[in-house]
Parts: structure tokens; C-alpha cells; sequence
């Protein structure tokens, strides 16, 4: 087990997730999650608009497990739908199905994804289903395409780590998409596993759909890429408002602003909630000088506490699997 496994592994634990609630926002992610109320996501997005940055809102949520959570997940995001609006921002949504109900009640889910689609489509917003783990990748995709028959303001994100990555990038290539290299741990029966061959998938990803597909969001804080896409879309006369590039909230943020000042189409994902433990520990997973980057500017002693108590139940868990074996 590697340190990324040992950070998916404390994104998943329910109890970890539950304890970080409440603890409110003041654990050291406060630099990469943009608040835990819809006032202050709002004054964030504000920031970022006057600096020609737009906005795709996650509002945070994990382990939703039955229907009034759902359907309180729901409300956040039509409310935040509902501001977006009224404000005439320049943002979005991103959503995670699981969060309204996809894992306990498909048509459950389905409705309340059709609410959230529907208001957002009066208003000319877009609403991006972010992907999870394999899990859950197909029937996403599913109530994706049930959607889309309806409603054009509807997308996804394609990982580059699947090996089926490009055959779902040819399927979906009439919708926009945002490609990414891929976030959760997945078996080598599925996904590549190294850096290497990922990259690799995720250039030929993202040339097929900035060459064949709708508009591309190209969501890496990885500078190589970066400067592949800028070269490519150079050389192949791919004008300027056909992609854009996404990075998170709180990483790079220098190079988020010199790409908009470069002029380029720059989107920064936003998420924001009291739910904000998984999200983080799978940043940290993804690149472990998070931990440095991060936690260095605001490590206070809760933050030890809850990583200190992952690491002992991770061991306790080991210890008790061998003893088991
Ligand atoms: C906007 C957005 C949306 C996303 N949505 C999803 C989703 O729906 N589903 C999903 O599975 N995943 C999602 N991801 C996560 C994604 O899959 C990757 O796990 C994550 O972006 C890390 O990969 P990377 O492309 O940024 O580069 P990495 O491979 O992590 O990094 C490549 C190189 O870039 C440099 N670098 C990276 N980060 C930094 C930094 N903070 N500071 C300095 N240098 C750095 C380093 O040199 C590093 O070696 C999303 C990511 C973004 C940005």
C-alpha cells in the first residue's frame, strides 16, 4: 500500500468524513475549498469573474445514503442554480450523481438529476456530471444520455486512466466534455496504473476531442500537458472558444491566472460544503506535496489529529486482516 492508496482509503472512511463535519472548515482545507456556504462560494466566484475566470460549482457531498439526503442535495444545488442566475455569474455545476441517490435508487436519482437539469437549462446554465469510481461509471453515463434526449446542457468527464477512456470519448463526442486523468483507485484489470501510460491515454483523449467533439475542458494542473495542448491546437488551427482549461481551486493558482491573462478560456472548479474531508484526502492522494502545500500553511493540531486517527485505524485494520489470514 502506497501513501496515494493510504489517502483513498481515509476519502472512503464514513466515520473520518463524519468527524471532519464537525470540525467545520478550519483543518487546513480551507485553501483549496471554497467555504461551506453558498454566500461564500459566491463571493469566490465574484473574485474570480472580475479576473475573466469562470466557475464549475461542486457543492461537496459523500456517503448520501437515503432519499432526504438526496433530495437535500438536491435543494443546495438548485439554490445555488437559482443565485447563479439572479447574479448573472459566469459558472456552472458540477454534480456528482451518487450525491442524488444514483447508488440506493436509480429513478430517484434520475428525478432529481431532471430537476437540476431542467431549471438549469431555462436558465442557459450547464450542468456537468462529474465520474466517480467504475463502479458507478455506466449508469452515470446512462442518465446522462436519458437526459440528453431532452436537454443539451448536459456533460461528463472521461478518465484517462480507463482503458475504455477513448472508446467513451467516441461515444460521447456530441457532448461537452472535460477530460481528466482520473482520481480514484481502480484495479489494473480496468485503468492504466502508471503516470506513464495514463499521460499517454490522456493526450490521445483529449487530441481525438479537441479534433472530433463539442467544446473540450481540459482539467490538469499538469504543466507538460498544458503546454502539449497549446502547441496542438496551434498547429491544428483549433480556435480559442473551443476549449478551455480547468483546474481546481487553491492549486497553481498563478498559472490559473496567466492562462486567462494569456487568453485562454479558464474555468476553476469550485466546490464548497460542510462535506469537504473526502474531497481533500483525494487531493492529497493525487499528489502527496499536497500534504506540503496545503497543510504547511494553515497544519494545526486537529488536522494531526484526524490523519493521526486515519493512520491508526488503517494499521488497526491491517493488524486485524493478517491476524485474520
Ligand atoms: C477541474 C478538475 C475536475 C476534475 N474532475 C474529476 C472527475 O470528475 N473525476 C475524476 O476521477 N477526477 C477528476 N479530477 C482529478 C483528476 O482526475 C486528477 O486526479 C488530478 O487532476 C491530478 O492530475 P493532474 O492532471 O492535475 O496531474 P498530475 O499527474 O497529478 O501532476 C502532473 C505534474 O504536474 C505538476 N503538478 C501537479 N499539481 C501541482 C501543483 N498543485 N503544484 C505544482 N505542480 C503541480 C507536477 O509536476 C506533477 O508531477 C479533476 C481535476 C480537475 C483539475
Amino acid at each position: 500500500m502506497n501513501l496515494r492508496d493510504f489517502f483513498i482509503a481515509l476519502s472512503e472512511n464514513r466515520a473520518l468524513n463524519a468527524g471532519a463535519q464537525k470540525f467545520g472548515l478550519r483543518l487546513g482545507a480551507q485553501s483549496v475549498v471554497a467555504g461551506t456556504t453558498i454566500p461564500e462560494v459566491i463571493t469566490t466566484i465574484k473574485r474570480l469573474n472580475a479576473k475573466g475566470i469562470a466557475c464549475t460549482v461542486d457543492n461537496l457531498g459523500e456517503f448520501v445514503h437515503d432519499e432526504a439526503e438526496a433530495l437535500a442535495a438536491k435543494n443546495n444545488i438548485l439554490a445555488v442554480i437559482e443565485t447563479i442566475h439572479a447574479e448573472e455569474l459566469n459558472a456552472h455545476i458540477s454534480l456528482k450523481p451518487t450525491q442524488l441517490g444514483l447508488s440506493f435508487d436509480l429513478e430517484l436519482c434520475y428525478n432529481n438529476l431532471y430537476d437540476i437539469v431542467k431549471t438549469a437549462h431555462d436558465y442557459g446554465i450547464f450542468i456537468n456530471f462529474d465520474t466517480e469510481t467504475y463502479e458507478t461509471l455506466h449508469q452515470s453515463f446512462e442518465l446522462m444520455e436519458r437526459l440528453h434526449k431532452e436537454f443539451d446542457n448536459v456533460g461528463t468527464v472521461i478518465q484517462a486512466y480507463f482503458y475504455e477512456a477513448l472508446e467513451n470519448a467516441e461515444r460521447f463526442k456530441d457532448y461537452r466534455l472535460r477530460l481528466v486523468k482520473g482520481a480514484y483507485k481502480e484495479s489494473a484489470s480496468l485503468a492504466y496504473q502508471t503516470k506513464e501510460d495514463i499521460d499517454k491515454n490522456y493526450i490521445k483523449l483529449i487530441e481525438y476531442h479537441l479534433l472530433n467533439g463539442k467544446f473540450t475542458s481540459i482539467a490538469t494542473h499538469d504543466h507538460n500537458i498544458i503546454a502539449h495542448v497549446k502547441r496542438f491546437v496551434k498547429e491544428h488551427n483549433i480556435p480559442h472558444d473551443a476549449f478551455e482549461f480547468q483546474m481546481l481551486y487553491g492549486f497553481r493558482s498563478e498559472m490559473q491566472y496567466e492562462l486567462a491573462a494569456e487568453g485562454f478560456n479558464f474555468c476553476t472548479y469550485l466546490p464548497f460544503g460542510a462535506d469537504w474531508y473526502g474531497y481533500f484526502m483525494r487531493r492529497l492522494a493525487e499528489r502527496p506535496q499536497n500534504l506540503e502545500l496545503v497543510v504547511k500553511q494553515v497544519f494545526d493540531k486537529k488536522t494531526t489529529a484526524l490523519i493521526g486517527v486515519g493512520l491508526g485505524a488503517f494499521a488497526l485494520g491491517r493488524l486485524t486482516k493478517r491476524a485474520k489470514k
